[in-house]
């Protein structure tokens, strides 16, 4: 099979580079193949919520829309929230040291949308599908990559492209077939994640509470239930994991200072490693990383979706901007996309590690350090005001 362009991985990143492709960088949809070898099932209507959810910006939900995904989107399904209130755990959750971030304020409608992983990934390999993209059900076994063409062995098929986009997560096998060494580092924390409901409505609030042995966030879904991410020390998350429910529940009404009342849960629990990760390289002649292929973050700031959006925009417009008749797959573009992308990336992740640094751990000077940067932000409005503009644009960091 030959084609213009094959991406390795059909998770949000990856599939939404696709449809950009064919719809803004001259790539007939004919000639693109996305390899996802996992199908995503959108859930039922009406059915528990999964445990997997991603904050995505007003500025990516409106990408999303441009490419006629997310009025496909079960609405019931996705909560839109209005304010965020961050805090540090030394102060009440009243203090006028809460950081309150507030779209009203910033003259938005809201904050960003709580959606379900796996509805957005079926969605848009759905999309992909209906435009003529090919999608291949199977799983890059061998690259290799020379000055002509790209090679992937699937097993049972073999793709030849102008251009591999390695979009396959984390432990990419792209990144390591192209021998890119990444910068990693062990958070030495576990996520997990659940859906909660408590006693009293979110009111369409997002929390997050930095706690010494971790951050814990609370997004809302629909109807009052929220989805906790609570990122723990190892030792801590162990413990937890091992709780029976109800101690559980009372660990997690305590570490959210109480803010909905008491919280129950209505799901299972699950947990993820933590780790940073930073690819050397975005870009090789023929080859390129998107996503957390290229880079990964701590989850407390909510951006590594909306990172590789960013990631795929900014490829989409490269590979636009190529001379007709130049191949997607020549280095000029591929390193313009690189030179855009990879410096923001790293300032992300070196403000993010700062942020877990600062909060995690214990310490009278770290709980001071944490409480009065806050509070700075917090008391100036154009400061949170520049903050709101610059999330609700789906920018995870400001541009020039
Ligand atoms: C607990 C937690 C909460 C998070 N919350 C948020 C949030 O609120 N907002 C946000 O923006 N980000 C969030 N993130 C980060 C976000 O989940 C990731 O950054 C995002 O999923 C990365 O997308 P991706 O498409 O690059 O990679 P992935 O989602 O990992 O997708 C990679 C795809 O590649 C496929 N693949 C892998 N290997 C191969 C192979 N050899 N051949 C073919 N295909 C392959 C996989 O099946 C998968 O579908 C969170 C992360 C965690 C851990």
């Amino acid at each position: 099979m030959r084609v213009d362009v094959a991406i390795v991985g059909g998770g949000i990143v990856g599939a939404t580079l696709a449809l950009l492709l064919a719809q803004r960088a001259r790539i007939d949809a004919a000639r693109i193949a996305v390899i996802e070898p996992m199908p995503a099932v959108s859930p039922l209507h009406g059915s528990p919520f999964e445990l997997r959810v991603s904050a995505i910006s007003p500025g990516n939900r409106a990408l999303l829309t441009g490419l006629g995904v997310w009025h496909a989107l079960d609405a019931s399904r996705i909560a839109d929230y209005e304010r965020m209130l961050v805090w540090h755990e030394s102060v009440p959750p009243d203090s006028p040291d809460v950081l309150r971030f507030d779209a009203a304020e910033a003259g938005e409608p809201d904050l960003g949308s709580i959606v379900e992983n796996n509805a957005l990934q079926a969605q848009l390999l759905h999309r992909c599908a209906e435009q003529g993209i090919g999608i291949l059900h199977e799983t890059l076994r061998v690259l290799q990559v020379d000055a002509d063409a790209a090679t992937l062995d699937l097993g049972a098929t073999q793709v030849v492209a102008e251009l591999v986009v390695g979009a396959d997560g984390a432990a990419s096998a792209v990144r390591s077939a192209l021998g890119v060494q990444a910068d990693s580092r062990d958070y030495g924390q576990r996520a997990i994640v659940a859906t909660v409901r408590g006693e009293r409505s979110h009111g369409g609030t997002a929390w997050q509470r930095f706690l010494s042995t971790g951050p814990l966030a609370l997004l809302p879904l629909p109807g009052d239930e929220c989805s906790i991410v609570w990122s723990a020390l190892n030792e801590r998350a162990d413990a937890l994991l091992a709780m029976e429910p109800r101690d559980f529940e009372a660990e997690l009404t305590a570490a959210s200072a109480g803010v909905l009342g008491a919280l129950r849960l209505t799901s299972r629990r699950a947990a993820f490693p933590l780790r940073r990760l930073a690819a050397q390289h975005y870009a090789r002649q023929r080859a390129v990383l998107v996503g957390d292929a290229a880079h990964v973050i701590h989850p407390l700031a909510g951006q590594g979706v909306n990172q590789g959006l960013e990631d795929v925009v900014a490829l989409a417009a490269a590979l636009a901007l190529r001379p007709a008749r130049e191949s997607p797959g020549a280095l000029a573009a591929l390193r313009r996309y690189e030179r855009e992308r990879r410096a923001g990336n790293a300032l992300v992740a070196a403000t993010v590690d700062s942020l877990d640094l600062l909060f995690t751990g214990s310490g009278a000077l770290r709980a001071w350090l944490a409480r009065e940067g806050m509070a700075m932000v917090g008391r100036s409005a154009p400061a949170r005001r520049f903050l709101v503009r610059q999330a609700a644009a789906g920018r995870s960091w400001p541009h020039r």
